[in-house]
């Protein structure tokens, strides 16, 4: 039978009223394959699609700088214990290039330049840069590098960068080196910088648990983001967090529902196509997005009301995640 608590919370998430914490939580206690955690990602893949019409953004992430990382995640390929990679930075003109051929796909609509954790911020600028002046014009330059102070990003605003990814990971501070603490206060930064700021949540592999995904997700909530990424641990050959495995497809399913039912409340992103970029592929969703807090639509009276679905589980919340989430 399925569990009337749990449904009660589904219906809320899908009517755009707050879930707490612990709510998540509980959702997270049902095994990946139970009716509640279909019935989570069916209504979390229902909502995205009706309230982003169906449409996503594509996004190009071109990594700009990589080799031995001194940060030395233990998940990561790039940590200095685990590469044995040499320094690589992309040349200015290849960097143009690419941009430029980005163009001939006109769904394009935000380039991603990601660095490892020691970026030299002063040459990211003047990538980003060069990506802006060499994408069709209206492309989003973003990126994903290090922990910044507020002169750093001030540089990167000035320099043509609309917003930023920044991840808080699992085990922030033991698996990696650089504390929780020092992840939000860049988030905090970036967005009194004025970039758009996605925060990331993970990497999520099969030993975390709903407190330790579901706590740190939170963690960015009501910070002023303007999205929300969540995403699995690609096992990294040779880092010590790879005999881990990897988490089941189903089971990060059922993670990214949850979390986008409960932050189903704020305004989803609107992706409008425009004649030069009319794109209706399946590319990028955020999982929520925190700009601002919508007013629930209200559940019909008396309900523990889950509207009636036939959408399959399939596709909910998700983006696809960069090895160099720095
Ligand atoms: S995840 Fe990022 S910060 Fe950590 S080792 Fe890899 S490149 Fe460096």
């Amino acid at each position: 039978m399925f569990d009337s608590r749990a449904a009660d919370l589904l219906s809320k998430g899908y009517y755009k009223e707050r879930l707490e914490p612990d709510e998540c939580k509980y959702l997270l206690t049902f095994r990946d394959r139970s009716p509640e955690a279909a019935m989570a990602v069916s209504l979390a893949d229902r909502l995205t699609r009706s309230e982003c019409k169906s449409t996503g953004l594509l996004v190009a992430e071109i990594p700009v700088s990589t080799g031995p990382c001194p940060v030395g995640c233990r998940f990561c390929k790039w940590a200095e214990s685990t590469t044995d990679s040499l320094f690589w930075d992309i040349d200015g003109d290849d960097l143009a290039r690419r941009c430029r051929e980005l163009g001939a796909f006109s769904d394009v609509r935000r380039i991603r330049l990601s660095t490892i954790g020691d970026a030299d911020i002063g040459r990211l600028a003047e990538l980003a840069g060069i990506a802006a002046d060499s994408a069709p014009k209206g492309t989003e330059i973003y990126v994903d590098t290090r922990d910044l102070d507020a002169s750093e990003a001030g540089t990167l605003k000035d320099a043509g960068v609309t917003g930023a990814y920044h991840s808080v990971r699992l085990g922030e501070g033991t698996e990696t080196g650089v504390s929780a603490e020092k992840r939000l206060d860049t988030i905090r930064t970036l967005i009194s910088a004025g970039l758009r700021t996605v925060a990331g949540t993970g990497p999520i592999g099969p030993e975390h648990t709903p407190k330790e995904i579901v706590d740190l997700f939170y963690a960015t909530d009501g910070m002023g983001c303007d999205g929300m990424q969540v995403y699995p641990r690609e096992p990294a050959e040779g880092a010590p967090l790879c005999g881990n495995g990897k988490i089941l497809p189903a089971r990060m399913s059922q993670i990214r529902a949850v979390l986008t039912l409960a932050m189903s409340r704020y305004d989803f992103p609107a992706f409008e196509p425009t004649a030069a970029r009319s794109s209706r592929a399946e590319t990028w969703r955020t999982s929520s997005t925190a700009r601002t807090e919508k007013k629930s639509s209200g559940r019909p009276a008396g309900s523990c009301s889950m509207p009636a679905t036939t959408e399959s589980p399939g596709l909910t919340a998700s983006v696809p995640t960069s090895p160099w989430h720095t």
